[in-house]
């Protein structure tokens, strides 16, 4: 694959769409030897794109009329229909909602509980974030909380710690863990600091940091190393927390997001923080902003008797056909949904087993252009593609089952 790819032109700019960050600032991958070096998951990404791949029906190739007959067959069938995945583009979003607006379906994000660790915690108290550059430009103490967020964002820290920055002198910058494994990645220069919790857990951690910033806890009561993180924290200029949410896969995961915003609000009293929530990898952001334009709603949403409907709860157990969208990889394929039929508009290679019907489409950013949010929620990017390709964009299959469903109806 990669020497095919190599006989076309490199395109004149390449945005990574293989996790949230959306780098922009690599070379065309095609051409790229150094990829692994330069991301491991890029590097995977690109080695597993597939070309081609024809629609199918019951395992038997079709052309894609046939194929677009027999979805729009099973959507009119099926009367609690879910649209699932969205991995994808802005445009594949819309044309997601516009259907299941048509088909009075459900729809929800594949990340859709990491995604609401967030959700919940900004719906409960609110939030300060920050963006990507404006972080690279002058956090001077950058906490990291709980796992290791360089294993889904392999960049993170060569995006955050650049050699020059404009705003903070870069030898005064300092990496603080916080329950936070050491990073498999980090920029030459940089040291890693973990916190001594002094065998509390994330959740007393945090607890604890928020009673020593706001003065509600005396530091003698308190482990040293969080009682001298404080200080540090009062101390600094601007300050940045920065965590995953998917890496906190764990009860409560919410509240203790919930806790880390509050910290951040009660440090703005006097002095500058920020937050800054990983995510938008598997289009999760994108499928979400795109919902919330819309509808007013985030994910996920019933659209089922004519209205749309937010149930953050929601039971999709009852499902009887789901329409799996994947154009982009990564997406966990629930286990509740094996048995169910199933019809896939994914990239070549990311169809479930055992999908009922498969449309193979382009994936953005790749095989075609396409929009996408970026980790840091305020960023749209524009994707283009890599090469020609005669894969379709997942927006437009989706329009065609639509038009499929009006012609039958
Ligand atoms: S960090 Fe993410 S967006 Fe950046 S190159 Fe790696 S996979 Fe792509």
């Amino acid at each position: 694959m990669a020497a095919r790819m190599s006989a076309f032109a490199a395109p004149a700019h390449f945005v990574c769409a293989f996790c949230g960050l959306l780098c922009d600032d690599l070379p065309f991958p095609g051409g790229d030897p150094d990829l692994q070096a330069a991301c491991p998951k890029a590097a995977e990404g690109w080695a597993a794109l597939r070309e081609g791949g024809a629609p199918s029906v019951d395992g038997v190739s079709v052309d894609e009329a046939t194929a677009l007959r027999a979805a729009a067959a099973a959507l009119a069938r099926a009367r609690r229909p879910l649209i699932g995945g969205l991995g994808g583009d802005v445009q594949m979003m819309r044309a997601a909602l516009a259907l299941a607006d048509r088909c009075g379906a459900r729809i929800a994000h594949a990340g859709q509980a990491a995604a609401q660790r967030n959700l919940f915690a900004l719906q409960g108290g609110g939030g300060v974030t920050t963006t990507l550059a404006e972080a690279r430009n002058r956090a001077d103490l950058v906490v990291l909380v709980g796992g290791d967020a360089t294993r889904r964002f392999p960049r993170l820290l060569e995006r955050l710690f650049v050699p020059a920055p404009p705003f903070v002198e870069a030898g005064r910058r300092r990496l603080v863990l916080l329950g936070a494994e050491r990073p498999r990645r980090l920029p030459a220069g940089v040291a890693a600091e973990p916190v001594d919790c002094g065998g509390l857990d994330l959740f007393d951690a945090v607890a604890a940091l928020r009673g020593l910033c706001e003065g509600r806890l005396d530091a003698r009561m308190a482990p040293v190393g969080l009682a001298a993180l404080a200080a540090e924290m009062r101390a600094s200029r601007y300050g940045l927390l920065v965590w995953a949410a998917a890496e906190f896969d764990f009860a409560g995961a919410d509240l203790l997001v919930g806790q880390l915003q509050q910290l951040l609000v009660g440090l703005n009293r006097e002095t500058r923080w920020a937050g800054l929530p990983l995510a938008g990898s598997g289009g999760d952001l994108t499928a979400n902003a795109v919902a919330a334009w819309q509808t007013g709603f985030a994910l996920p949403l019933d659209f089922a008797g004519g209205e749309v409907a937010h149930d953050p709860f929601a039971d999709q157990s009852d499902a009887d056909l789901l329409l799996w969208l994947a154009a982009l990889p990564g997406l966990p394929f629930p286990e509740w949904a094996r048995g169910v039929p199933t019809v896939a508009l994914a990239a070549p290679g990311l169809a479930p087993v055992g999908a009922r019907i498969v449309l193979p489409v382009a994936v953005p950013g790749v095989h075609a252009g396409g929009h996408l949010v970026r980790s840091d929620g305020v960023v749209t990017l524009y994707a283009p593609a890599q090469f020609a390709s005669p894969l379709p964009a997942a927006a437009q299959v989706l329009a065609r089952i639509a038009a499929a469903l009006e012609a039958a109806a």
